[in-house]
C-alpha cells in the first residue's frame, strides 16, 4: 500500500472527458517524478472516465519534459537502447511477419488500394517508404529533428502539428495515425479534423491498447505508459466510440483488436454524407455517443473498463493505492 502524497484531482482543475464530456473519474495509476516510466518532472496520474477513456492529469508543461517536450529527444533514444531483448524479439518477428510498418501498410492497401495518403506524425518517414510504392504520399511531423530526416529520404513533409495545419477539406483518400492519438490532449477533435480532410474513404489508427495483456500483466510498468508524453489512452471500445464521435464508421475487417494484442489497429471509414453531422458541435457528439451501443447510459451507473483497481482519495483526504500500482 502506497500513501498518496500529492495528486491533483482533474475535477478540481475543471477537466472534462474529451470523449463523453463526463466528470466521473477514477485513478488508474500514478507515478512519482523519479519513476523510470515517468519522463517528466511532474507527478501525474492516469485517470479513467466512466466511459472508459483514460487520460493523464496533470499534463506536464514543456519545462517539465526532456528537451522541452521534443519527442525525438536523446533521452527517448536512451530508453530504447536499454531494451536489448525486445529488439532481438522484434527482429525475429520482422523476419517472420514483416516489420510493423510493412504490416500496417499492407492493411491500408486492403482498405484503400490507391490515392493520396497523409501520414500524420510520420516521424522519420518509415511508413512513407513502403506506402510510396502505391500511394501519392505526404507526411506531417511537428518534430524538426524527425521531419528533417524524413525530407532527407525524399518525402514532402509538413513540419507542423495537425491542429495547426491548414489542409483543404476532402483532399486525401487515406489518413494514417500511427502512434499519434495517445500523444494528444483532445484526440476526438483531431479525428474530426481528419474526417474533414478525407474524401469518403478511410482512416487508420494504431496505438498502444489500454487493458491489453501487457497492461494487465505489468500494470503501471507497462511500456505503453510513456508518462508525460502519452496523454490519452484508448481501449478498443473507447477508440470505436471516438471514431464514431468524429463521424467515422469503425470497420470490422480488417481489424486487429484481438484479446492477445497490445496494439490496436482499428479502421474507420468516413461515414456516408447523411451521417456527417455527427462530426459537428459537441452537443450532437454527446447525443451520438449516448446512442453508441457500448456507451448507452454512460456516466456513473456504467461499470468502468477493466478489473477493480484502486481506491484513490484525493485532495483533502488521504488514500491508498495497491495492486502493484
Ligand atoms: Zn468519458
Amino acid at each position: 500500500m502506497v500513501e498518496v502524497a500529492e495528486l491533483r484531482d482533474p475535477r478540481a482543475d475543471g477537466r472534462r472527458c474529451t470523449l463523453c464530456g463526463g466528470e466521473t473519474f477514477r485513478l488508474l495509476h500514478h507515478w512519482d517524478p523519479d519513476h523510470p516510466r515517468n519522463v517528466s518532472t511532474a507527478a501525474p496520474g492516469y485517470w479513467q472516465c466512466a466511459c472508459g477513456l483514460a487520460f493523464l492529469h496533470p499534463v506536464p508543461g514543456p519545462d517539465q519534459l526532456p528537451d522541452h517536450g521534443e519527442w525525438w529527444s536523446s533521452r527517448r533514444k536512451l530508453i530504447i537502447r536499454r531494451r536489448r531483448f525486445k529488439r532481438l524479439r522484434a527482429r525475429v518477428q520482422n523476419w517472420l511477419f514483416g516489420t510493423p510498418v510493412d504490416r500496417l501498410i499492407r492493411q491500408v492497401r486492403r482498405v484503400q488500394p490507391a490515392g493520396r495518403l497523409l501520414d500524420i506524425g510520420c516521424g522519420r518517414g518509415e511508413p512513407l517508404a513502403p506506402a510510396a510504392r502505391q500511394y501519392q504520399c505526404d507526411g506531417m511531423e511537428p518534430s524538426p529533428v524527425a521531419a528533417k530526416e524524413a525530407r532527407r529520404r525524399g518525402f514532402r513533409v509538413l513540419e507542423t502539428t495537425f491542429e495547426s495545419a491548414s489542409i483543404p477539406s476532402a483532399s486525401y483518400d487515406v489518413a494514417v495515425l500511427d502512434s499519434v492519438l495517445e500523444h494528444l490532449p483532445d484526440p476526438v477533435y483531431v479525428l474530426r479534423q481528419v474526417n474533414r480532410i478525407l474524401k469518403p474513404e478511410g482512416v487508420v489508427v494504431k496505438l498502444p491498447k489500454l487493458w491489453g495483456p501487457s497492461h494487465r500483466r505489468h500494470r503501471r510498468e507497462w511500456n505503453g505508459f510513456r508518462v508525460g508524453c502519452h496523454l490519452t489512452m484508448f481501449s478498443g471500445r473507447t477508440l470505436d466510440a471516438a471514431l464514431e464521435a468524429a463521424g467515422f464508421t469503425p470497420l470490422r475487417r480488417p481489424r486487429r483488436d484481438r484479446p492477445l494484442d497490445d496494439i490496436l489497429v482499428v479502421w474507420g471509414r468516413k461515414a456516408p454524407l447523411r451521417h456527417r453531422g455527427s462530426c459537428g458541435p459537441p452537443g450532437r457528439v454527446r447525443r451520438g455517443l449516448r446512442a453508441h451501443k457500448g456507451l448507452a447510459n454512460t456516466a456513473c451507473q456504467r461499470r468502468f473498463d477493466g478489473p477493480p483497481l484502486l481506491e484513490a482519495r484525493i485532495g483533502g483526504y488521504h488514500g491508498t493505492l495497491g495492486g502493484g500500482s
